[in-house]
């Protein structure tokens, strides 16, 4: 805390991570010996650097850009761009922290990163988004590349700006090099069921853990926040396992629909028309809409999947759920729930399945573009699909294996930092002090 004041959010990472892993240091005292710790949570790079640009009225603005070059142990620096005007050092760092573990939980050879700027996306024209992300990827392309660090989609970013961001890169660099990016338009190198994969891959994960204990999504009530690309693929797919999703939201409001969300309506306006979730009510009249997104957790289900955003669960909204008799937890966004609101969780015995595990499906099908990019070859929406459901088969059997192997059955959060953990840990010992 001393080194990097004024993180919250970093820090919290950190904080479920070294407590996760005191099992395996005690096993293990050589990664102490190693000073795995210390150097793992130091990123290997920070990179900041000024985004100037010119809105539609001929007004320069300047945001501030960030990559964070976290962990090459395994492979090359790997996670998404986040654009949003909360982004800061202590958000990417918390992000790119995450993904080394993460990233490692998947089984492919990629390290771990993560950037983004403080720009808002919202209310901006097609122009200005472009112009945005040229400048923005004039300074970045210095230090990415398909062997080096390989960005994706995060929060504001989507197939729209990574094809702005590639564009320029292609300009800058010259060649075709498809493999910097992931998340790009299917017609010049993007892969099929990429924009699925995070709330596919979340969904088919916690149906792996609701099964083991006899439960299903089919016949379950959900609720999951967010209407953006984790959302709205979760929501489909809970949908077609047979579960009924009343509620999603934004960063406004929320709406609920008792008779079951209707999916096409969610993604005309938020992925073509770009509106609000309130706009719903005018096409569905007996839903309803409330202001306040957090208001979201006050709908009783028996699953609940935070898909928008960190710490978007706290210890009241946790108690909440546990009250109106949530069975399971399934976090598509990155670290949604706060430590308070896990604790809740576990001591209630409801079945939680944290991000770094259960989100690990977009990551995934990046690193399956990234494969598909070398070999020049494009598979099918059902092969790349099948890879998915096998890598969220895997991923949730090592993390239960590893839970079980360190002495706390059954938790997912230990389960998950401990399996991706060792082999980092173990790679980084193999390559020497460095
Ligand atoms: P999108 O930008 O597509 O959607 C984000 C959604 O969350 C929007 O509905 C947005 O509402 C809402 N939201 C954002 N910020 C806030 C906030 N501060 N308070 C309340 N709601 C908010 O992003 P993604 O769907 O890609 O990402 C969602 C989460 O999933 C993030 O935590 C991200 O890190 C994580 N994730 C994403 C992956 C991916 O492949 N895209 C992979 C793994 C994790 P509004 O439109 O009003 O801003």
């Amino acid at each position: 805390k001393k080194r990097n004041p004024n993180e919250s959010e970093f820090h919290q990472a950190v904080k479920e991570v070294f407590d996760s892993l005191k099992p395996v240091l005690a096993k293990n005292p050589e990664y102490m010996k190693q000073g795995i710790l210390e150097r793992i949570v130091e990123p290997e790079r920070v990179i900041s650097f000024r985004v100037p640009w010119v809105d539609d009225q001929g007004n320069v603005k300047v945001n501030r850009g960030f990559r964070v070059q976290y962990s090459s142990a395994i492979g090359p620096y790997k996670g998404g761009l986040r654009f949003h005007p909360s982004v800061n050092a202590s958000i990417i760092k918390f992000l790119g922290f995450e993904q080394i573990f993460k990233n490692s939980l998947t089984g492919q050879p990629i390290g771990g990163g993560k950037g983004g700027a403080d720009f808002d996306p919202k209310g901006k024209s097609d122009g200005e988004i472009m112009r945005f992300c040229q400048s923005f990827m004039t300074e970045l392309s210095k230090y990415i590349g398909p062997n080096t660090d390989v960005p994706a989609g995060d929060i504001g970013v989507g197939a729209r700006e990574i094809g702005y961001l590639f564009g320029q890169y292609k300009k800058i660099r010259g060649g075709y090099e498809a493999g910097v990016l992931t998340g790009k338009g299917i017609g010049y190198g993007g892969s099929l069921a990429r924009k699925e994969a995070t709330g596919y891959g979340t969904v088919y994960f916690v149906e792996e853990m609701l099964q083991d204990q006899n439960f299903s999504f089919r016949g379950s009530t959900v609720v999951v926040s967010g209407s953006g690309n984790v959302s709205i693929y979760a929501m489909e797919k809970a949908m077609q396992l047979g579960a009924k999703v009343v509620a999603c939201s934004d960063s406004n409001g929320y709406i609920y629909d008792k008779n079951g969300i209707n999916l096409d309506t969610v993604k005309r306006l938020k992925e073509m028309e770009k509106k609000r979730i309130s706009d719903y009510v005018a096409y569905h009249p007996e839903a309803i809409y409330t202001e306040n997104c957090f208001g979201i957790w006050t709908v009783p289900c028996d699953i609940a999947l935070p898909c928008a955003t960190q710490n978007e669960i706290d210890s009241a909204s946790a108690s909440l759920l546990v009250s109106n008799g949530v069975k399971a937890i399934g976090e598509g966004a990155n670290m949604p729930s706060t430590l308070e609101a896990v604790e809740i969780f576990q001591e209630n015995n409801v079945l939680f399945a944290p991000a770094k595990a259960a989100n690990a499906g977009g990551v995934s099908v990046s690193a399956l573009e990234m494969a598909q990019n070398s070999a020049r070859l494009s598979w099918s929406f059902e092969e790349v699909d099948s890879k998915l459901q096998d890598i969220m088969k895997n991923i949730y059997l090592n993390s239960k294996k590893a839970a079980q192997d360190y002495g706390t059955p059954g938790n997912l959060v230990v389960g998950a930092n401990i399996a991706g953990f060792v082999k980092v840990a173990d790679s980084m010992i193999e390559q020497g002090v460095i």
